[in-house]
């Protein structure tokens, strides 16, 4: 499979270079140059052994090509997914009022994300060994990025991770589960800034491209094609799980904020799967506005109490566009150039219709965030994390419109409620501490500071040149 710029400049790239690159060098995403369609017979068929795990050996294989033999892929796939804590991987409640449940929170982090970066993780491994090449990953975190990245690759001998998060402005448990990693490739920094004074910094790196060349950076946000590829498989599993007979559309509802999940969703689509989508956004109803009104307008972000999709600038949105167009790199250029310029475009009417028929849209406001939580607390005495709520509003919602629609529907988990005590607090509803957690509040940690004084673009370059000279003395 080759890998193509959404922004139509770049072609006929590698998995592997996808993999180890960020942005395509136009400034646009990758996406591959085609999407292979899956018949409802093979549906039928994966539905016979309907584990996530034999389905990322089915699915995954299709897009990286020979790039990674069998017996190899299968090697790396284990070994990602051998800290997950649920033999089924993705285990799927149902509870009262027809509401279902898909827990992706059993990795190391206790978010989705630990499902896909685990496994770029060992692919980024894979490569960067037999290249013999060292690469210094660059993350800026509001919580769940720097956790699941640090835990994806601690420990591995060719790749550093360098986490700025934001000091008193994510829970603290998602601050543990970065700063109690105690191995030497990873560094981590408290910065007191919010998400927008780190992206400064390290925007200001990422432009330098010397730099980024000499120092072979990179990054593991959703940027990187490789955790889309992995979330395309949750949605086939999902799916499965609920219709094995490849017939009925099922509606999915995920909880949204850089649109790499949903983008996920989008291509599964594409490969002919029978869902439907639908984003669930917090007060940071940017992607809301953009499905519903076809206007795109960057704002600054809100705090709420689900701060990882505290997020108004989805940068995958152009993936999107694309999936939606057949790869119409033109329009999608001439649109984010609009974008850049005027932080506030109208889409053409086609093209809104285009995304429409692939996703939908849901905003909700914190009080109705936690009105959920409390609800289905009381309902089913089971606790739902502040994200997942965001898309459970939606569930009851709709319910309460509309009682007979039989499609069924699943909501995506994003987290584990046991990260944010905060929130739960704050919503009226217990917090059961465990063994995990207690664990995580006793271990030891280690972090540098940054304050607001400081010149934080100095300690990251800096820090990217002691990485190196510690990598010259290995070699
Ligand atoms: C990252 C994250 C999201 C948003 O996912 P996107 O792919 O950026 O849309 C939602 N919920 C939680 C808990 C997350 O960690």
């Amino acid at each position: 499979m080759k890998y193509n710029s959404t922004r139509g400049s770049v072609k006929g790239l590698s998995f592997e270079e996808a993999v180890c690159t960020g942005f395509a060098s136009d400034g646009g995403m990758l996406l591959p140059e085609s999407y292979p369609t899956i018949t409802r017979d093979q549906l039928k068929e994966w539905a016979k052994t309907p584990s996530y795990r034999s389905l990322v050996s089915r699915i995954v294989p299709l897009y990286i090509g020979d790039e990674i033999p069998a017996h190899h892929l299968e090697d790396l796939l284990d070994k990602a997914f051998s800290t997950f804590t649920s033999p089924e991987l993705i285990p799927l409640p149902r509870l009262k009022d027809d509401l279902v449940i898909a827990e992706m929170f059993h990795g190391q982090t206790w978010s989705f994300k630990d499902y896909a970066m685990s496994c770029v993780g060992q692919f980024l491994e894979y490569f960067l060994s037999r290249s013999k090449k060292h690469l210094t990953l660059l993350i800026a975190t509001s919580g769940d990025t720097g956790s699941a990245a640090i835990s994806a690759v601690r420990g591995l001998k060719w790749v550093d991770v360098v986490v700025f998060l934001p000091r008193g402005r994510c829970s603290k448990l998602q601050e543990l589960q970065m700063t109690t990693v105690l191995e030497d490739n990873v560094h981590v920094y408290r910065a007191d800034g919010c998400s927008d004074d780190m992206d400064d910094v390290f925007g200001k790196i990422h432009a330098d491209a010397e730099f980024v060349k000499r120092y072979n950076i990179g990054s593991l946000n959703s940027v990187n094609w490789a955790r889309i590829m992995v979330q395309i498989v949750h949605y086939f599993y999902i799916y499965l799980k609920m219709e094995p007979d490849g017939e009925k559309e099922v509606e999915i509802v995920v909880p949204t904020g850089g649109c790499g999940n949903i983008t996920a969703g989008c291509i599964a689509r594409k490969m002919g799967l029978p869902i439907k989508l639908v984003c669930a956004v917090n007060e940071n109803d940017c992607v809301d506005k953009i499905v519903k009104e076809g206007n795109f307008v960057t704002k600054p972000t809100i705090s709420t109490i689900a701060p990882s999709m505290d997020i108004q600038m989805p940068y995958n949105m152009e993936r999107i566009w694309s999936v939606a167009t057949n790869g119409n790199g033109n329009l999608v250029n001439q649109l984010m150039a609009n974008l850049n310029q005027t932080s506030n475009i109208q889409l053409p009417g086609t093209l809104q219709n285009q995304v429409r028929s692939y996703i939908g849209s849901f905003s909700v406001k914190e009080a109705d965030i936690k009105a959920t939580i409390k609800r289905c607390y009381n309902d089913n005495d089971y606790i739902l994390c502040p994200h997942t709520a965001v898309a459970v509003a939606y569930h009851y919602k709709q319910q309460s419109i509309d009682k007979n629609n039989n499609m069924a529907r699943v909501i995506i988990s994003t987290a584990s409620p046991r990260k944010f005590p905060e929130a739960l607090q704050e919503s009226g509803v217990p917090f059961k501490s465990d063994k995990g957690v207690e664990e995580l509040q006793a271990a030891p940690t280690r972090y540098t500071d940054l304050e607001k004084n400081e010149d934080w673009l100095q300690a990251l370059r800096d820090k990217i040149l002691e990485i190196s000279e510690k990598q010259k003395a290995v070699d």
